[in-house]
């Protein structure tokens, strides 16, 4: 996965060069130079951080649980991103995670750079002791490293404000009298979290999808009639329509966006399908999403997948495989579970109109530009999943001021970044030959640039 990051980045950079922004004024010779110094300090991190956490479990035994934290570039401020806590963590995972925080962060103006950690465990498999043990140690072995200038973690997969309240407890009494409500976002309103801060990543994802077929259609509707490309026919054929949408993942960022789409007063929406790790739910008109919820929040976060399962949740739905949700004729797909979810092996079965990556990197490389060429549009991660470190933002900036803002204030603030990022690469999009994630890529490595070569690291 790693190489896919690398891949386009690269393809961006290239593109870059040929681009008469890159660098106005500075002379051919030293603006190749430049582009190298560039390429080689976005392809690589500038730290790898790996330890493992050596833990004794209720049951006696002793296990070394390894912990990563990758802190990619800080030239925008200091690192952030979140701690992942699943099986499927590795080094490359985290630093191709890290790496995407870096452009994700550039893309919306958020004053800090990229970094990403990770432990690799099933959460699932550990008592709420041997977590808070884990979450303790993690912030002990790279208390060093951490800190609201240097690196701001924050929950990923698998991590909520339970482990960030007790990671902050925890640099808090490694470092007495030092600031620590900006060492650690995504902690509970109690502890100095913000308000919105839970739901924010996924109310971000449908927002994406809300503005491109709402706001973005009506407002520049002449531009689109106008513009012969196929992305801008596609996006027309959408408009008015009752759409149906489709959600992979019902953790924090599925649940929240299924449930923002069912309750949308913009546009009429179905939302017709969810899956989790066990099952995907399928109702042609429309499921229960709230019910849904309430069922899971009292079943360890799982959709009900046999027939009793759903009689007691009182939600009609058909049970399905679990990856039939990727294959749905549908207008839109929110994809808000694992990496590489579609490859090449199976984009040719994947059929709606438009993808909203609300996970990390959901779709690989190949089957991105196989996408792309069928002309579907996809509102690429660092674009459609920012809301959670937007507000992350603001709640180390609440932090600093010791003053609070109300849930209304956060969320008008995180659509109006939002909002300001889509008018600017939006409009460029629907203009040129590159896909949205290629637009942004070159947007956020423009804006990198800029700022590393003023801060003279190009050279
Ligand atoms: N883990 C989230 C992400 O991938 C949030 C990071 C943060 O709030 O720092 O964007």
């Amino acid at each position: 996965m790693i190489s896919q990051t690398r891949k386009i980045v690269q393809k961006s950079l290239d593109a870059l060069l040929e681009d008469e922004s890159f660098l106005p004024g500075v002379k051919d010779e030293s603006r190749k130079k430049a582009f190298s110094s560039l390429t080689s300090i976005l392809s690589t991190p500038n730290h790898i951080h790996k330890s493992f956490l050596r833990i004794a479990l209720e049951n006696g035994r002793v296990e070394r649980i390894p912990a990563f934290r990758v802190q990619h570039n800080n030239a925008l401020g200091p690192y952030k991103g979140g701690i992942r806590f699943h099986e499927s963590v590795n080094e490359e995972e985290v630093e191709n995670l890290a790496s995407l925080m870096t452009l994700k962060n550039a893309l919306h103006d958020v004053p800090f750079g990229g970094g990403k950690g990770g432990i690799l465990l099933d959460p699932r498999d550990y008592s709420e002791k041997e977590l808070h043990l884990i979450s303790k140690k993690y912030v002990q072995y790279f208390s060093d490293i951490l800190g609201p200038d240097k690196d701001i973690p924050a929950p990923d997969m698998g991590s909520g404000e339970r482990e960030m309240d007790w990671m902050m407890a925890e640099y808090k009494s490694i470092r007495p009298g030092h600031p620590y409500r900006g060492s650690f976002t995504g902690k509970s309103v109690v502890n100095g979290g913000s308000l919105g801060r839970r739901e924010a990543t996924g109310k971000g994802v449908f927002f994406s999808l809300k503005y491109l077929l709402h706001d973005f259609m009506k407002d520049k509707k002449s531009f689109l009639t106008k513009n012969d490309g196929v992305f801008a026919k596609n996006l027309l054929k959408l408009e008015d329509r009752p759409l149906k949408v489709a959600v992979q993942g019902f953790g924090n960022v599925g649940s929240v966006a299924a449930l923002e789409a069912h309750q949308s007063t913009h546009l009429s929406i179905k939302v017709v399908a969810v899956s989790d790790r066990n099952v995907m739910l399928y109702n042609e008109d429309g499921l229960d999403i709230p019910g849904l919820i309430e069922y899971a929040q009292k079943n360890r976060g799982d959709l009900p997948d046999t027939e009793v399962a759903l009689e007691e949740a009182e939600v009609k739905a058909e049970v399905h495989d679990r990856d039939d949700v990727l294959y749905l004729e549908l207008d839109a797909l929110i994809l808000a579970a694992l990496e590489d979810q579609i490859h090449k092996d199976n984009v040719e079965k994947v059929k709606a109109n438009i993808i909203v990556e609300g996970a990390n990197a959901p779709i690989e490389s190949e089957a991105d530009a196989a996408l792309n060429d069928r002309g579907v549009i996809v509102i690429p991660d660092i674009l459609a999943n920012a809301g959670g470190v937007i507000v992350s933002y603001f709640e180390w900036l609440q932090g600093r001021e010791t003053q609070f803002y109300s849930e209304e204030e956060v969320f008008k603030m995180l659509y109006e970044k939002m909002t300001h990022t889509f008018d600017t690469v939006l409009p460029m999009f629907f203009g040129d030959p590159f896909s949205l994630r290629q637009n942004c890529y070159i947007h956020s490595v423009m804006k990198l640039s800029t700022v590393l070569y003023r801060q003279g690291k190009l050279y």
